[in-house]
């Protein structure tokens, strides 16, 4: 019995944004706007996706006992993502330290806090709804030994699709159950290491990543959408719908749990992924992260 459509295993972060009119040299402060505090972190983004559009979503996460870990938690809820997995306490919530210019070039520092503190036993503790999942999706803002022990804890037949980033080469016990493996370009590139850098073009990328092991990719481009890759078959280019562009954050998140969703009910990688691309179109059309995340009804409006 699959109570959840998707359980996202992952970091929650609060970003704390500051505009400038210029980001500061080393040893200069500059004075900037009145801080801005959004939900954010990669699994946080994930599950309130996939919820917004309808999804039996679950957490796994930590954030601290704190403000940021109690905001991150309502915004889960309001979305309506179980939250009920989630660790609370260990360290302060993660936090994106985040300065934009007018340009919309930021700096970021990023303190892991409770989310480097996500550990294999708290996956371990969380058997019983890995057991209740049809998909399982990560990110690398948590300990890669957490992913790899969640990939370990997969209920059999329930699916496992992993967006690499922060990117990093990839043990072949985690490449080889993403199913797929979603990631952009600069990923991709990090993931395959050396071999990831001689001109190759995304299909020549995707077709090296299934060569390490895994069992699907799929590389994001942003505006031009998507390329879906399967051993054997040759690779098909998911177009994504042209949209006036607002602000990408996030992006990727939207896409990634879309895509993740759709596999979860049975739809084949390419249906998935022409559906994820809307998703993301959708997102990028307004401000903010989770705040652009659409429904399955604006979704349908595009
Ligand atoms: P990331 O944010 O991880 O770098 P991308 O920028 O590739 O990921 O974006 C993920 C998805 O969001 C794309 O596959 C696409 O569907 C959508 N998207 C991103 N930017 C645009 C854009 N400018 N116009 C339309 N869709 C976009």
């Amino acid at each position: 019995m699959n109570d959840y459509d998707l359980l996202v295993v992952g970091s929650a972060n609060a970003d704390l944004v500051i505009g400038v009119e210029r980001r500061p040299a080393p040893g200069e402060t500059v004075l900037g706007s009145d801080l801005a505090v959004h939900p954010g972190g990669k699994g946080a983004n994930q599950a309130v996706a996939a919820a917004r559009l309808g999804a039996r979503t679950a957490l796994l996460a930590r954030v601290g006992d704190d403000a940021h870990g109690r905001l991150l938690l309502d915004s889960q809820r309001a979305a309506g993502v179980d939250t009920g997995a989630v660790r609370v306490g260990g360290a302060p919530t993660g936090v994106a330290l985040i300065t934009v210019d007018p340009s919309g070039d930021n700096s970021i520092v990023v303190s892991p806090g409770a989310n480097a503190r996500l550990t294999p036993d708290d996956i371990r503790d969380a058997a019983g709804l890995f057991a209740r999942a049809r998909v399982v999706s990560a990110q690398l803002e948590i300990p890669l030994e957490t992913v790899t022990e969640a990939v370990r804890a997969r209920a059999a037949g329930s699916r496992f699709v992993l967006n690499p980033s922060p990117p990093r080469p990839l043990p072949a016990e985690v490449l080889t159950a993403c199913d797929p493996l979603v990631l952009n370009e600069h990923e991709a590139r990090f993931v395959l290491g050396g071999d990831g850098l001689d001109g190759k073009d995304p299909e020549g990328r995707a077709r090296a990543l299934l060569a390490l092991g895994a069992r699907s990719v799929v590389v994001t481009l942003g505006a031009e959408g998507a390329l879906v890759a399967e051993g054997g078959g040759t690779a098909v280019r998911v177009p994504s719908p042209r949209v006036g562009a607002v602000d990408t954050t996030g992006a990727g998140d939207a896409f990634t749990a879309a895509l993740a969703w759709r596999l979860g009910r049975g739809e084949d990688l390419v249906t998935a992924a022409a559906f994820a691309v809307r998703v993301g179109a959708a997102a990028v059309t307004k401000e903010g992260a989770q705040a652009s995340f659409p429904t399955a009804g604006e979704v349908a409006a595009l």
